[in-house]
C-alpha cells in the first residue's frame, strides 16, 4: 500500500529525519513508537505530501507520491495532532466545511457526516459548537474529518494525547473498529500501552531513525532480556539510588514507588538485586517477576524510558 525508501530530513541544523524506510502493508495497522522529538511527525508530514523531504522517494501502491500528487492525495486521510476545527461552528457544520474542501456536495455530504458523527458517537452533540466540546469529543470530529473522502489510507499523528481516560477508550474502539474494517493506517504514540494494545507492526523511532520493526512478539524475541523484576518499595528515596542506578544501567526503569529490572534470568539477578536495594535502605514491598513489556525493549535498544 504505502512504500517509503531513504527518508530523510532536516531543519536547518537539526537532522530530524535519516533513511528512514517503511512498507506498509493493505489493511496494516502500523504503529511507529518513539519519545518527543523522535521524528514521528515529520515522517507523517512527509508521507501525506505536507513536507517536503530533502531525500527520499514514497510509493502508494505503485505510484510515485510527487509524480501523482492529486491522486495520491485522494487515498490519505490525517488526523493531525493539533485540532483543526472551527470553535464558533457545530460539530456538523464543521464536517460540512471539510467535506465541501474535499470536493463532496448535496446528500452525499449530509449523508457521510450524519454517518460519521454516528460512527463517533457524536449525534446527539452534533448541532453544538465545537467550543463547547471536551478535548477527547474535538477528537473525535476530527478523526472524523479525516475519513470525509473514504481514504485508503489514514495517517494519526498521537490521537490521545492530553485526553481523558474515557475518550481515550472511545478513541481505541473507533481505531479497532477501522482496522476490522479493513482501513490500512499509521498510527504514532509515544505510550507503548497504545502500541501493544492497537498495533500490527511496531516501528521504533529514536533520533530520526527506526532502529527496530516488527510485531510485539518479535520485538521482544529479538530481545536479549526475557523478563522484569518489579519490586514495590515504600520510602522512595530518589537521590540515594546511584548504586543500583550504575549497576544496572539500560535495564532499569525507576518510578515513583517501584522499579522494574529488564534480565536474561530474573530469578539469578534477584538476590544481587536484593542486596543493592537494601545498600539504598529501600524497605521492600512486593516483589514479583513478570514477561518482558515493550517499555523494556526501547529501553534497551535507545537506553532511554520512554516516559522520560
Ligand atoms: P515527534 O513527532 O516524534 O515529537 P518531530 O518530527 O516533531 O518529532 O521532531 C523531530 C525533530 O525535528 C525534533 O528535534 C524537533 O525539535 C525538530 N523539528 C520539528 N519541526 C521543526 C521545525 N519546524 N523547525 C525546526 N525544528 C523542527
Amino acid at each position: 500500500m504505502l512504500f517509503a525508501k531513504n527518508l530523510t530530513k532536516s531543519y536547518n541544523e537539526v537532522k530530524a529525519l535519516s533513511n528512514v524506510n517503511l512498507s506498509i502493508q493493505k489493511g496494516e495497522l502500523y504503529g511507529m513508537l518513539g519519545p518527543n522529538g523522535a521524528g514521528k511527525t515529520t515522517t507523517i508530514s512527509i508521507l501525506s505530501s505536507l513536507l517536503k523531504p530533502d531525500e527520499g522517494e514514497i510509493f502508494y501502491e505503485d505510484k510515485n507520491l510527487y509524480q501523482n500528487l492529486a491522486e495520491c492525495k485522494k487515498l490519505i486521510g490525517v488526523v493531525p495532532q493539533k485540532i483543526a476545527l472551527y470553535e464558533d461552528l457545530t460539530a456538523s457544520e464543521n464536517l460540512k466545511f471539510w467535506g465541501t474542501m474535499y470536493g463532496i456536495k448535496g446528500q452525499s455530504l449530509q449523508k457521510k457526516c450524519d454517518e460519521l458523527l454516528d460512527f463517533l458517537g457524536l449525534s446527539d452533540r452534533k448541532n453544538h459548537k465545537i467550543k463547547t466540546y471536551s478535548g477527547g469529543m474535538k477528537r473525535r470530529i476530527n478523526i472524523a474529518a479525516a475519513l470525509l473522502h473514504n481514504p485508503k489510507i489514514v495517517f494519526m499523528d498521537e490521537p490521545t494525547v492530553g485526553i481523558d481516560p474515557q475518550s481515550r477508550n472511545l478513541i481505541f474502539e473507533v481505531i479497532e473498529e477501522l482496522h476490522l474494517r479493513g482501513l490500512t493506517m499509521i498510527y504514532t504514540t509515544h505510550y507503548m500501552e497504545e502500541a501493544e494494545r492497537l498495533c500490527d507492526r511496531i516501528g521504533i523511532i529514536d533520533e530520526g531513525r527506526i532502529i527496530a520493526e516488527g510485531s510485539l512478539d518479535e520485538l521482544k524475541a529479538d530481545s536479549s532480556l526475557k523478563e522484569e523484576i518489579h519490586l514495590k518499595y515504600s520510602n522512595p528515596n530518589q537521590s540515594g539510588l546511584d548504586p543500583l542506578t550504575d549497576r544496572y544501567k539500560g535495564q532499569l526503569l525507576i518510578n515513583e514507588d517501584h522499579l522494574i529490572l529488564s534480565s536474561s534470568k530474573a530469578n539469578a539477578e534477584l538476590p544481587g538485586l536484593i542486596q543493592l536495594c537494601s545498600k539504598c535502605e529501600l524497605l521492600l514491598d512486593k516483589i514479583d517477576i513478570r514477561s518482558l513489556s515493550l517499555e523494556s525493549v526501547f529501553l534497551e535498544l535507545t537506553g532511554k524510558s520512554l516516559r522520560d
